[in-house]
């Protein structure tokens, strides 16, 4: 029988993680924390396991966790999503997007892409039978050229997909990309996908651009964000979707039939921990101390460095240090000099390469000055 993603290879993110592994080398690839989240979150998650929140959850998700998100989302961005129709609780962000995808997309339906691109999207695409049409943003800025967007719509077009803050450049949507993203979603009847999950690690006084504060854009969003990389729990894989009522009684047959229901407990503990809004209010902060150490210890070494304005990655230009394409010269790092990385050609249609390693900087000041004595020995 024929495959039906035949030329899918495994994740990059698999693949560096386990040669990191391998190789014992300082794991800065796939992106999570390397320190521990809040041991209150995790005591909230014990007590409601000892409390009895052990079975099925409602499809949509604890009703009180959707009420909370629905307040936060009000309190940030000035609009209101129905806790009881417009909000489901996913396993993390990507059961959110392929959800989405698998509700919305059909045979040839074209969907537009920036890339370098999040790996998932792509994939699941195309196996509901639709089609990417790429965009690529280029180093150093990863900046859209929105008139390039609006000669790639196609009477195909379905949908774009849309990532600020962007994994992997850590590049940001201002309001005029988003005014004119909104522009001609609405002139050419567009679904968009807003990929949301870093929407709280926004670094030097700029703001978060959700697609939930643009109103005729709102009302063709599905929004997704993760609890996991603000709450530094990947591993817990909680997230939600965000949509108006009459896209998400779409996203809600599927989803009924996808999963169900996700985890209870931790949907518990979550609706109490999201009532103190410090916790997200501080992430910011919190990461872009760990941008600037990292930038500072890196100081003097020979790869060039565009700091990232949101996100916990940094893209590592080393044009001037090496010819190697990016797997090649990532492959290298990990094994004989111990420290893994993520090459981003694998993001980018065709593999195209522009010298750009990302690295994840969610990690200790040890860890990142560790790595970076490394690093630097290429100076
Ligand atoms: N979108 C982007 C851009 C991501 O970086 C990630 C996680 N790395 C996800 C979606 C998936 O999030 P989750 O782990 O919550 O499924
Ligand atoms: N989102 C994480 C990253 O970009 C990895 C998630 C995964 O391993 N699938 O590194």
């Amino acid at each position: 029988k024929s495959s039906k993603l035949p030329n899918i290879p495994n994740s990059i993110f698999s693949i560096m993680s386990k040669m990191a592994a391998e190789h014992n080398a300082i794991n800065l690839s796939q992106g999570f924390p390397n320190f521990p989240s809040d041991s209150k979150l995790n005591d909230l998650a014990s007590e409601a396991m000892r409390e009895g929140f052990n079975q099925y959850a409602p499809m949509a998700g604890d009703f009180e966790l959707r009420m909370e998100i629905s307040k936060k989302i009000e309190k940030l961005h000035s609009r209101f999503y129905n806790p009881e129709s417009e909000i489901t609780i996913t396993a993390g962000a990507t059961q959110a997007i392929f959800t989405i995808i698998a509700t919305t997309i059909s045979k040839d339906d074209e969907v537009i892409v920036f890339t370098p691109a999040y790996d998932c999207y792509a994939p699941t695409v195309e196996l509901f039978g639709g089609k990417i049409v790429p965009i690529q943003l280029k180093p150093p800025f990863y900046t859209v050229d929105w008139t390039e967007v609006a000669d790639k719509i196609s009477s195909n077009t379905k949908m774009i997909i849309i990532n600020s803050p962007h994994n992997p450049s850590g590049m940001l949507f201002s309001e005029e990309d988003m005014l004119e993203l909104q522009k001609l979603a609405e002139i050419h009847d567009l679904l968009v996908l807003s990929d949301e999950v870093y929407e709280h690690i926004i670094f030097d006084g700029n703001i978060h651009q959700s697609a939930s504060k643009y109103e005729t854009l709102a009302n063709r969003s599905f929004i997704t964000a993760s609890f996991g990389k603000t709450f530094h729990n990947t591993g817990w894989k909680m997230g939600y979707c965000a949509a108006p009522a009459y896209l998400m009684k779409e996203f809600q047959k599927v989803h009924q039939f996808n999963v169900f229901c996700v985890n209870h407990p931790f949907q518990k503990a979550f609706a109490t921990y999201l009532k103190n809004a410090n916790h997200y209010l501080n992430l910011s902060n919190f990461y872009q101390q760990k941008r600037d150490f990292f930038l500072n210890v890196m100081e003097g070494s020979k790869f060039k460095i565009v700091p990232s304005k949101g996100t916990y990655f940094q893209m590592l230009d080393f044009s001037d240090i090496s010819n190697e394409n990016d797997i090649a010269f990532a492959e290298r790092l990990t094994k004989e000099y111990k420290v893994a990385t993520i090459p981003t050609s694998v993001f980018n249609k065709d593999g195209a390469d522009y010298k750009q390693i990302r690295v994840c900087f969610a990690k200790t000041e040890e860890t990142l000055a560790e790595a970076a004595t490394i690093l630097k020995e290429f100076s």
